[in-house]
């Protein structure tokens, strides 16, 4: 079978790879389509996502659904032939942060495609993946595999709005519209919200996120936009550099709340620290997610909206025009990966 593994900085390759057996408690999954998600951008880009840096072959993808085709022993789950996304994470259940019931912060979890930890662990931009069997999810009706392969990052955006807490009437401030910044907007409105404003420099990615919902659009590099709202409640930092972060700070109201999702640049980043001070701004971390992912499935099956942040497909065998493509956010949203023609047998 075919699977896109990550050698080192922009060392790609489509490698022909061994079936896997599904082993005690594990299910296996013929995968349809992977979503190619700023993490692998940057494995691919950089040789690591934020602190954690790639220092073995690694089979990235973590945005995973496809049809479960047989489990090992002592597992059971939806019948063979459904169609099913995958929960990437498995939290070792043990530890304080999970036996305080937040599994997103696990200190010892297994997270698909990630190389937090070593032996990094392999992800499922495979035909064919083994996983526990208790993370895969049948399909609820009226959703297809297209569609759902955007479970897991809105799951994370759902987890993000989550942490914001109560938004429901407040404006929402989003920086950074790329896929997980538009799911942003989309799950802020899900959540009740009356008003997101979104910010990016890119005028598609501005489009892609009023196609979910936005409100309001703001060119990001331009003062005078006059979209730029004078205060909101709560923001939501979600492009990933210094400047969003500012942004959030200065636009958000007094005692009011940002949120941190977007993975800034390894190191330190600068912050207007003195604002949380004066103004007593609560800033939060928001990273991955545990039980929304089983509030995203429901939540894209009612959404045709949804699909138009998918910007294109392509087979495995183009994994590296893929993640091009992906990476060129004047050209593309969430890009997918067909794995249905690397599939052996
Ligand atoms: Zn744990």
């Amino acid at each position: 079978m075919l699977g896109c593994v990550i050698h080192g900085t922009g060392d790609l390759r489509v490698e022909e790879l061994p079936v896997p057996r599904p082993g005690p408690g594990q299910a296996l999954v013929a995968v349809r389509y992977g979503g190619v998600c700023g993490s692998d951008l940057h494995y691919w880009r950089h040789g690591g996502v934020g602190d954690f840096r790639l220092r073995e072959p690694m089979v990235l993808g973590h945005e995973v659904v496809g049809t479960v085709t047989g489990y090992g022993v002592r597992a059971s789950g939806p019948a063979p032939g459904t169609a099913v996304a995958v929960h990437p994470a498995t939290p070792c259940g043990g530890c304080p942060e999970c036996r305080a019931g937040r599994p997103n912060v696990c200190r010892d979890t297994r997270y698909l495609g990630s190389a937090a930890r070593f032996p990094h662990v392999q992800g499922g931009f495979a035909a064919h993946v083994v996983v526990p069997a208790e993370q895969v999810r049948a399909l609820p009706a009226g959703l297809e595999p297209r569609r759902a392969a955007l479970a897991e990052p809105l799951s994370v955006a759902l987890h993000a709005v989550r942490r914001a807490g109560d938004v429901r009437g407040r404006h929402v401030l989003v920086t950074g519209a790329g896929p997980i910044g538009c799911l942003v907007v989309a799950a802020a409105k899900a959540a009740g919200a009356a008003r997101v404003t979104v910010t990016d420099l890119v005028p598609l990615a501005l489009r892609y996120a009023t196609a979910v919902g936005a409100d309001t659009a703001v060119r990001a590099d331009d003062p005078a936009d006059p979209g730029w709202p004078a205060e909101v409640d709560v923001a939501v930092e979600a492009s990933g550099v210094a400047a969003g972060l500012e942004t959030c700070l200065r636009r958000v109201r007094r005692g009011g709340v940002v949120v941190q999702l977007g993975m800034l640049p390894p190191g330190e980043s600068p912050f207007a620290g003195n604002l949380l001070v004066s103004r007593e701004i609560e800033l939060r971390g928001a990273f991955r997610f545990g039980a929304e992912f089983d509030e995203a499935l429901p939540l894209l099956a009612g959404r045709p909206e949804f699909d138009t942040l998918i910007s294109a497909v392509l087979p495995v065998a183009a994994a590296e025009s893929a993640f091009a493509l992906a990476a060129d956010r004047g050209r593309s949203c969430k890009v997918l990966l067909d794995f249905t023609d690397g599939a052996a047998g």
